[in-house]
């Protein structure tokens, strides 16, 4: 079974869920939801990625005043730090004309696939306001304490969505205590693969830190292990090149 992870290759909280900007009154009110606020790489527009294969399943904002938000949920039953079952997650505050634009309900977003970008609508700098739960969301509503908060089940992330540390890099992760991902078990392979992009293919360092070299088309690869990690966006076999043992996008790959 997957697991669920933080999507987003900086963990930057600027605003935890009992943060006094805005968002105590969303936990603190009937019904309470547990928002952070994210902003990745500062001053840009970091990228929020769906960590298994999720379903939209509602888009409001979109050129009204409405603050843009989408609710997506997981097309399986995934693993997550607290229990095991569908998780739906919604996003808030990206720009009309972003990349959430190509999306409509009932799309399927492939794990590794680009949701939505931080952005400034109704917001004042570039963010993701992040909430995300168990079992099925598709709305929200006012709780008692004036606070727009999320109709479904809703958990502080760190409950919901591991740490990939082969995929995040922490900045500042606010009060919360996110524990890291598990790895898959190692089932040995004992194959090869061929690399079939003409231009060759990146070698890169297992732990992601940077590349090794370039893989000239057609050089055969031993796979030591298939989805060895994901690591931007990509899904990763881990192979063995000449004696050089790294990483490379198995897509390219066959
Ligand atoms: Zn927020």
């Amino acid at each position: 079974m997957q697991k669920f992870y933080f999507g987003m290759e900086t963990l930057r909280v600027t605003q935890d869920y009992n943060g006094a900007t805005s968002h105590y009154h969303h936990s603190h009110g009937t019904p309470a939801d547990y928002p952070i606020d994210c902003a990745g790489v500062d001053g840009r527009q970091s990228a929020y990625f769906a960590p298994v294969d999720m379903k939209v399943v509602a888009i409001r904002g979109v050129g009204n005043y409405v603050t843009n938000t989408i609710w997506l949920e997981t097309v399986e039953a995934v693993e997550t730090p607290t229990f095991t079952d569908t998780v739906w997650l919604t996003l808030t505050h990206w720009n009309d004309g972003s990349i959430t634009a190509k999306f409509k309900v009932g799309d399927i977003i492939k794990a590794g696939e680009i949701i939505a970008y931080e952005g400034t609508d109704g917001a004042a700098a570039n963010h993701l306001h992040i909430t995300c739960g168990r079992g099925h969301c598709d709305n929200w509503t006012q709780n008692t304490a004036a606070a727009w908060v999320m109709t479904g089940t809703s958990y502080p992330p760190e409950q919901v969505m591991y740490l990939n540390d082969d995929f995040t890099k922490v900045v500042d992760s606010a009060s919360l205590v996110f524990q890291s991902m598990p790895k898959e078990e190692v089932t040995p392979v004992a194959k090869t693969k061929r690399v079939r992009v003409t231009n060759g293919l990146y070698l890169m360092k297992l732990d992601n830190s940077g590349t090794l070299f370039v893989m000239p088309h057609n050089a055969t690869v031993t796979v030591l292990q298939e989805n060895y990690t994901t690591a931007k966006g990509y899904s990763m076999d881990k192979v063995e090149y000449n004696g050089t043992v790294g990483m490379c996008a198995n897509q390219y790959l066959e």
